[in-house]
């Protein structure tokens, strides 16, 4: 339950007085549900309004604050012309301009003859002063409230800077006072404001430096952030911890059996994971494991040696994957080295028929089976495990997958261990706030024999060479991807652009040019999908919706449109379809021209390099933690207010101070665990108490 303390900030942001449907949506999508968002809406700029001239001194392009008298209204005489209202002081006159402006409003707001304090931006036009739809127009008697200095703030379509800083004001006006909740030596050391005072502070900023993010009012509003990050990744960890756990020890004849069979050579990475893993699935503790590598790099054939070492402990694993479709690419890869071993692996999956589905169910139940592989739905359904000794999920890009597993974790008397597979290079840095203290192994290498793949750019205007291109692969019996950008506010052009793109190539290659895009249901994308890998198509055209792990080896080259709308690590994931077998592979990246900064800085990173780390941490620098690999979405957390590019050690400190107060228990027992909890709240993270430890 919700302290009651945070009752008034955690009311919905349409609350507030003046909020009607229109600005309710705006408001939302700007800031989020809560009157509390709007705090973590911070100013990214200040406006002086110290500067008040009389009319004839003032300057050209400065913002100016100015008493003056109305004299005379000019109401506009057509729509479209502007409605005008010259004013006077003894030095000169000037016009107030508005487009659109409301006749009725205006007369109110202005009265012949009146004194009133005015402030905007001072421009010419035909050699007379004006200034246009000024942003504060106030009577005489209350100029003492016009600010001096004015916050600005990010601001989407609809929203004016008056509208929001109001909305942010009323927000901030409810802050409660809250016990300190930080600890008090350390916060004594760092020299920090209080919660209520960094907020006032940050939203009411008196210079340049005030929007520095180094500012204390700012650190510690991050630091906030960050401890509540780590204290809820902390808290999940720990109840992943179990008392005791499986020990399963290497089983050399059959571990010797799978290397024998495999045909290639594991990569130098590829066998200290296995040694990793085989260690920790080895000792009576229980694992957690992150297994992370960029697409390709190999990571099924060591989750491959880690179920053996189980099946040689006669214990069942169970395999996830995030669609049917990789499920079944799991499978069929894995399989022959299964039976070559002896060991006997099935797939279940929502297509299994009713029979066979009984069938695999009782085989699991009395242990016939050693390994399963399936979607996520596995561990929600029903399915009960004879011994089920280790788990591997793959977790591809959505992430989070494992936080609902630990729900039903704790309780069981010899939980499996687990493998985390992860594609996504995560920085160092959003590791450690994504996945906590987790173990993690690497595959850094590629698989022998790769070629690199060769990056093109090149304007839009140049896409009959791509054309050309594209004929000659698909002669050779090679197959292509054509991507075409989807773009949010757009479904519907951006859908149109990949139909369109569909049809031309139709023209040409027949029924060998499939395409897929969001709006298929489930079913009928991952049967073209499968056409694609297994079938006679040689070209899928498709919106960015291309399944992230599916391994078709035949596909040599690949085609962006519209690249430049596409960020870093989206676009190397994307590349990442191609180059997966010996043969040569090719990447186009069509752009718009002109480039912007930016997407220009993007291009040639990737051309530069093919190392998702290196690409993902340079995504970090060009676009802020927030942004990277569509955050949101993918459940990386998304920090509101800390910047993990700079707060580096503040995390570090953040994650100490997390395992301090976890190890003391000091949520359970002490006053400032009674404010940590309140500060779990604050930032939505109010989840992770419920594996909290009573008493
Ligand atoms: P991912 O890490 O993306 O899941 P996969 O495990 O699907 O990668 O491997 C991609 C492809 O590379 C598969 O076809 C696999 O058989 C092959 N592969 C894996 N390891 C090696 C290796 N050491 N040498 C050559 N090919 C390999
Ligand atoms: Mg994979």
């Amino acid at each position: 339950m919700r302290p009651k303390i945070l009752e008034q900030l955690f009311k919905p942001i349409e609350t507030t007085r003046g909020i009607g449907p229109r600005l309710k949506i705006r408001l939302k999508y700007l800031i989020g549900e809560n009157l509390v968002d709007l705090l973590w809406h911070l100013p990214n700029n200040i406006i002086d309004r110290s500067y008040n001239p009389t009319i004839s001194k003032a300057e050209k392009d400065r913002i100016v604050t100015i008493k003056a008298t109305v004299l005379k209204h000019f109401p506009s005489k057509r729509r479209g012309l502007p409605y005008k209202v010259t004013v006077i002081d003894e030095t000169g006159e000037i016009d107030l301009v508005w487009f659109n402006g409301r006749k009725q409003y205006l007369q109110d707001l202005l009265p012949i003859g009146e004194t009133l304090v005015v402030s905007g931006k001072l421009e010419f036009y035909k050699k007379k002063k004006q200034i246009i739809h000024p942003q504060h127009i106030v009577s005489d008697e209350k100029s003492h409230n016009l600010p001096n200095i004015e916050a600005v703030y990010g601001l989407t379509q609809g929203l004016t800077n008056k509208v929001i800083s109001n909305h942010i004001k009323r927000a901030v006006d409810i802050v409660p006072d809250f016990s300190e909740w930080q600890d008090k030596e350390f916060f004594k050391k760092m020299n920090w404001p209080s919660f209520l005072e960094s907020i006032k502070t940050v939203h009411n900023p008196k210079h340049e430096d005030d929007l520095d993010h180094k500012n204390t009012s700012k650190q510690r509003l991050a630091y906030d952030e960050l401890l509540a990050n780590q204290l809820s990744l902390g808290l999940l960890a720990k109840n992943f911890e179990a008392p005791t756990g499986q020990s399963m020890s290497k089983n050399i004849k059959l571990m010797d059996s799978l290397y024998k069979n495999i045909p290639f050579e594991l990569t130098n990475s590829q066998k200290v994971a296995i040694e990793e893993i085989s260690q920790d699935l080895e000792k009576p503790s229980r694992m957690i494991r992150l297994l992370q590598g960029d697409v390709g790099s190999g990571k099924t054939i060591v989750a491959l040696a880690a179920i053996f070492q189980v099946s040689g402990n006669n214990k069942q694993s169970a395999m996830m994957a995030p669609t049917e479709l990789l499920a079944r690419q799991h499978y069929e890869s894995l399989k022959d080295l299964c039976f070559k071993s002896n060991i006997n692996i099935e797939i279940l999956t929502g297509k299994t028929k009713r029979l066979e589905r009984e069938r695999i169910l009782d085989d699991l139940k009395n242990g016939k089976i050693s390994i399963i592989l399936g979607t996520h739905a596995l561990f929600q359904e029903k399915v009960l495990f004879n011994n089920l000794g280790l788990v591997i999920i793959d977790e591809q890009h959505r992430f989070g997958v494992h936080q609902r597993l630990s729900l039903t974790s704790k309780n069981s008397l010899d939980p499996p261990d687990i493998v985390i597979m992860s594609a996504t290079p995560i920085p160092r840095t959003l590791e450690l706030t994504a996945y906590g203290s987790m173990q993690v192994s690497r595959l850094l290498d590629k698989p022998m024999g790769r070629k690199p793949i060769k990056t093109i750019a090149k304007p839009l205007s140049k896409v009959n060479e791509a054309m050309l291109s594209l004929e000659r692969l698909i002669n050779k019996g090679e197959k292509a991807y054509w991507v075409c950008p989807l773009i949010e506010e757009s479904e519907k052009i951006d859908l149109a652009a990949a139909v369109d793109r569909y049809n031309s190539l139709k023209i040409i290659y027949k029924d060998r040019v499939a395409l897929v895009h969001g709006k298929m249901s489930v079913e009928e994308r991952e049967e073209t999908m499968k056409d694609f890998k297994y079938g006679n198509k040689s070209i899928l055209v498709a919106t960015t919706v291309i399944e992230v792990g599916i391994d078709v080896p035949d596909a040599t080259f690949i085609i962006i449109e519209h690249s430049e709308r596409f960020g870093l690590s989206q676009l190397h994931q994307l590349r990442g379809r191609v180059g997966r077998s010996d043969k040569p592979s090719s990447c186009l990246l069509l752009y718009k021209s002109p480039l912007g900064e930016n997407a220009k800085k993007r291009i040639e990173t990737l051309r530069k390099t093919d190392d998702g780390f290196v690409i993902a941490e340079e995504d970090l620098m060009l676009r802020g933690a927030g942004e990277v690999l569509g955050t949101r979405q993918s459940g990386l957390p998304y920090f509101k207010i800390a910047n993990l590019s700079t707060d580096r050690e503040l995390l570090e400190v953040a994650r100490n101070d997390a395992n301090y107060i976890i190890e003391s228990n000091i949520l359970n027992k002490t006053d400032r665990g009674e404010n940590l909890k309140i500060l779990l709240h604050l930032f939505n993270k109010e989840d992770a108490l419920k594996y909290l430890d009573a008493g």
